[in-house]
């Protein structure tokens, strides 16, 4: 039956209810001589049974009874058996939403992970899961505490603070043993909430060190050979041996190429055991922009315009060697990348928020916007055959993107195919310095 139906029904059978009663009143009160004493008390009477229900429904709801389902047929009735539907269908939404918190609770248990729920203005953990309190050292349910008082480092504070969702803090140190190593993930739960995800990383790390010590040694057992290679060929002169003459020039310029890539994995090797500067000076840039325009005139050798601006006035804070050892990589990048009567301007200016930017543009080939993202992962190549010709070792824009990092810098990059290419190296106004006078004409 629809609910417009029900609804008549119910009205109507009131009512008849109500017309019966009256009736009888009447012909009671016509045969007794009291029609009006007779139908009042009949009103009288329906009005104190509907008090009556009216009192026995309030009563259930106050005491948060069950009201029964009842298959009546007057409006009172429909009521409570409307109420009971609507009792019934709020249980089963909380018994469903139940199921589904403890679904959730029960996966975030299980998860591998240290997982902890913290409350963003006053960093008290909320909620954490088994492997938390096994991690972390935390005590039993509900007595957690602050997440500053478990992450005492200042670091890890200033983290939380910043409220720094897109960046995981990789390698802090366990509040229960130094050496076991933790990266920290935190993720917006609710606006006044964080889910904060703490991952043992540990045997990572160990094996990242690993990869690297083996990269650091194999390079280095190569230089010594490598030298000895090298060394016997530049004895070996082309003039005595015309026969070998392509050969000897082949093999000169191959182990010139290898002697080239062991130097770039070590600068590299060098670069990933730093994790800040040990010390800063002032990088003088008007000489290190002069040397790089006769880096960059030698490598063309007149075969390129090439430009260089220095409008900033001021000096970078860093290390010299490896500033150069970055700018260089991208200078010659472009001379590599363009082709002849090609133009290259090498540009140095401060930026709006007080930084400053090293921008080197070409006019040349262009990298195609898909290989943008993963140009400073190491020996990635957009093309293998120009790379190779150019003499590249695939390492120049991964030495650039850790030099950077080590001075707080950002590369940007961006380039069109058959127009040319921008790499700007970016630095905060904390790596600037006023440029001392004297030195702009060195
Ligand atoms: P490589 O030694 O091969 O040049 P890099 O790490 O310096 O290695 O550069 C990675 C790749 O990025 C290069 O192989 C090249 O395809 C591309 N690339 C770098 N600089 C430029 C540029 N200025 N113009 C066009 N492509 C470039």
């Amino acid at each position: 039956m629809t609910v417009g139906a029900l609804l008549r029904r119910a009205w109507r059978a009131s009512v008849a209810r109500l017309l019966a009663i009256f009736a009888a009143a009447a012909l009671l009160g016509w045969w007794l001589d009291a029609l009006w004493p007779l139908l009042a008390l009949s009103a009288f009477a329906i009005l104190g049974w509907h008090y009556w229900r009216l009192h026995r429904l309030l009563a259930r709801l106050y005491q948060r009874r069950r009201l029964r389902d009842i298959d009546g047929r007057g409006l009172w009735d429909d009521l409570e058996m409307l109420l009971h539907r609507r009792q019934n269908e709020g249980r089963a939404r909380t018994k469903r939403l139940l199921g589904l918190v403890r679904g959730y609770r029960r996966a975030a248990t299980l998860m591998p992970d240290a997982v902890l729920l913290v409350d963003r203005d006053s960093g008290r953990i909320d909620w954490c899961n088994r492997q938390a309190r096994e991690l972390l050292g935390l005590g039993p349910q509900g007595s957690e505490g602050t997440v500053g008082a478990v992450f005492p480092d200042a670091t890890v504070r200033a983290w939380l603070d910043v409220g720094q969702t897109d960046e995981p803090l990789l390698d802090q140190a366990s509040p229960l043993d130094a050496n076991v190593r933790l990266s920290l993930r935190l993720l917006p739960y609710s606006p006044s909430q964080w889910l904060l995800v703490v991952r043992d990383v540990t045997k990572l790390l160990r094996l990242e060190q690993l990869r690297r010590d083996f990269v650091a040694n194999v390079s280095h057992e190569l230089r010594t050979p490598l030298t000895v290679v090298h060394g016997y060929l530049d004895i070996l002169d082309a003039d005595d041996y015309p026969e070998l003459g392509p050969m000897l020039d082949e093999m000169r310029k191959q182990s010139a190429r290898m002697s080239q890539l062991v130097e770039d994995l070590l600068t590299l090797s060098r670069l990933e055991a730093q994790e800040a500067l040990a010390h800063r000076e002032v990088v003088a840039m008007a000489p290190l922009l002069l040397t790089l325009k006769r880096e960059a005139q030698a490598l063309s050798a007149g075969r390129h315009q090439i430009h260089v601006e220095d409008s900033a006035n001021i000096d970078l804070l860093g290390s010299t060697r490896e500033l150069h050892s970055a700018f260089s990589n991208l200078v010659s990048n472009a001379v590599r990348y363009t082709p002849v009567d090609g133009r290259i301007d090498v540009r140095f200016e401060r930026t709006a928020d007080g930084g400053a930017v090293l921008a080197v543009q070409d006019s040349g080939y262009g990298i195609p916007a898909q290989h943008l993202p993963r140009l400073t992962e190491r020996f990635y190549r957009v093309s293998t055959s120009r790379a190779r010709e150019t003499g590249g070792t695939g390492l120049g824009l991964s030495i650039v993107k850790h030099v950077l990092n080590l001075h707080q810098g950002r590369l940007d990059i961006r380039s069109e195919v058959g127009k040319g290419s921008v790499f700007a190296c970016v630095f905060g106004p904390e790596a600037v310095v006023e440029r001392a006078r004297g030195t702009d004409e060195a």
